[in-house]
């Protein structure tokens, strides 16, 4: 039997295009993967509120993976069984992997007051400053904000400052993730962490057929669900360079930026 294939994808600058975070350019090739029966895995840096959205336009009903691999969500019934750490919550098997985002609120204000004026948290922001920050609608601002796990800042200062800051926050033991526009504090949960726990549950659910997991991002923050791939798929970004990996086999760059980039691989890596 043909292993199966998973798709696990970041979406900011991925799936959806930097600026105008449409699919189109790669609505063609989704269809292409929703008949054959091919899983696309939303990995991201979203909130819950966020990919639930994504997910009804997509009509995707597949688990998916939300806060930099904080928590994966998985809909009651995908699996035969229950997974092992799943707590159940509106309809989804939930695993979370990090302390939630009060935790690092108070790690913030407490233990890094020295960079006070360096940054500007999205429990700061209204969601007015974050849509015109990120070009979102006002409504989808306020879906970013419902963070549940960490906090992402907008670095306001130095690069050196920057710098001084993530060791800082490395120290007290949290993760510092370089997103698009963001740095992402949070604890020690990553996107390869969660996807590969995810991969794991499929296994022990269809234990007979084999697994081919093929990831796609664009940013630093997806480094480690692209190294625990078997297949790396990184996606050419408008705004800033590809990210740095250690594995050579498998690995293919995007021509096309975001979703085109996207459509691109996935056309010659499956059809
Ligand atoms: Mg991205």
């Amino acid at each position: 039997m043909n292993k199966k294939m998973l798709i696990f994808t970041d979406l900011d600058g991925t799936l959806l295009d930097h600026y105008t975070y449409q699919t189109r350019a790669a609505d063609c090739t989704i269809k292409n993967l929703k008949e054959k029966n091919i899983p696309i895995i939303p990995n991201t840096s979203k909130t819950l509120a966020e990919v639930l959205l994504i997910r009804a336009d997509l009509k995707l009903e597949t688990p998916f993976i939300i806060e930099n691999g904080a928590a994966v969500y998985i809909p009651v019934n995908y699996f035969s069984i229950q997974p092992d750490g799943t707590q159940l919550e509106n309809g989804f098997w939930v695993k979370s992997f990090c302390q939630k985002k009060d935790f690092w609120l108070s790690l913030l204000s407490a233990e890094a007051r020295q960079f006070k004026t360096h940054f500007r948290g999205f429990s700061q922001m209204r969601a007015q400053q974050l849509a015109d920050l990120t070009g979102l609608s006002i409504t989808d601002a306020g879906l970013a904000k419902r963070r549940q796990f960490g906090e992402p800042v907008d670095w306001l200062g130095s690069q050196q400052s920057q710098d001084d800051f993530i060791k800082h926050m490395h120290l007290l033991g949290a993760n510092v993730l370089e997103g698009g526009r963001f740095l992402h504090i949070s604890g020690n949960c990553d996107k390869g962490q969660a996807q590969s726990w995810l991969a794991q549950q499929y296994k022990i659910n269809q234990p007979e057929r084999g697994l081919t997991v093929i990831a796609l991002g664009d940013s630093d923050n997806d480094t480690a669900m692209l190294e625990a791939a078997d297949i790396a798929v990184v996606v050419r970004s408008p705004v800033h360079a590809f990210p740095i990996l250690q594995r050579e086999n498998e690995l293919y760059f995007s021509r096309e930026y975001g979703p085109a980039g996207w459509a691109e691989c996935l056309q010659k890596i499956i059809f």
